[in-house]
């Protein structure tokens, strides 16, 4: 087997993002982008979803595909937005509606119970082995990023929901820190370093 691996995501700026943070741990990767169908994400945790999108882009192209799904978990909301992050305020998926229902929903709570943490899980499917289409190994690893959630909107970098996160031993948000910055210390690069183990383990050059 060959480092050639499909990303499932149609997102070019993540396909970008991965290609920094997985170039420099695989020996040779050659990290593709993907336009196949997209699979209903109905998961119920976000390593499911990760599974789902990495399963259906290995059995459309035939390469091992790699996917991500990601989110911020509030400890005082039991876990949420979680894996409805994108769509929080509703199916526009707008990141400044999400912001605002956050914040609101935790407009009464003290700043030592607003703990939360952005959320990846990174999978590896490998494609069918035969022609009845049995699938590949499958692992997938879970990074977090732990901090908690500010009362207003600083910062602008990032996207989503880093104007109100502040990740732990940090003052400023994760949209007020530089890209390389929050990329050393992020959710998706835990997840994606840990997968990257994995993913040398499981392939040959
Ligand atoms: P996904 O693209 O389906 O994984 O959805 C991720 C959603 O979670 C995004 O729309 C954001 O709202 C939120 N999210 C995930 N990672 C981050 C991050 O690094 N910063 C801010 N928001 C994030």
């Amino acid at each position: 087997m060959s480092r050639r691996l499909v990303l499932a995501s149609h997102n070019a700026h993540k396909l970008e993002e991965l290609r920094r943070v997985l170039g420099p741990l695989i020996p040779g990767i050659e990290l593709i982008g993907y336009d196949g169908p997209e699979p209903v994400e109905n998961g119920l945790s976000f390593e499911e979803n990760a599974l789902i999108k990495a399963r259906a882009a290995a059995a459309h192209t035939g390469l091992p595909a790699i996917a991500d799904d990601s989110g911020i978990s509030v400890d005082v909301l039991g876990g949420c937005p979680g894996i409805f992050s994108a769509r929080w305020a509703g199916p526009a998926r707008d990141d400044r509606a999400n912001v605002e229902l956050l914040l609101w929903q935790l407009s009464d709570i003290a700043d030592e119970h607003r703990d939360a943490g952005f959320v990846c899980a990174a999978a590896l499917v490998l494609p069918a082995t035969n022609e009845h289409g049995t699938p590949g190994a499958e692992v997938c690893e879970l990074g977090v990023w732990k901090g908690s959630v500010l009362r207003e909107p600083r910062g602008e970098h990032g996207f989503g929901y880093d104007p109100i996160f502040r990740p732990e031993g940090e003052e400023r948000s994760a949209a007020e820190l530089a890209a390389a910055e929050k990329d050393a210390l992020s959710h998706r690069t835990r997840a994606f370093t840990a997968l990257a183990e994995e993913i040398n383990a499981r392939l040959s050059d």
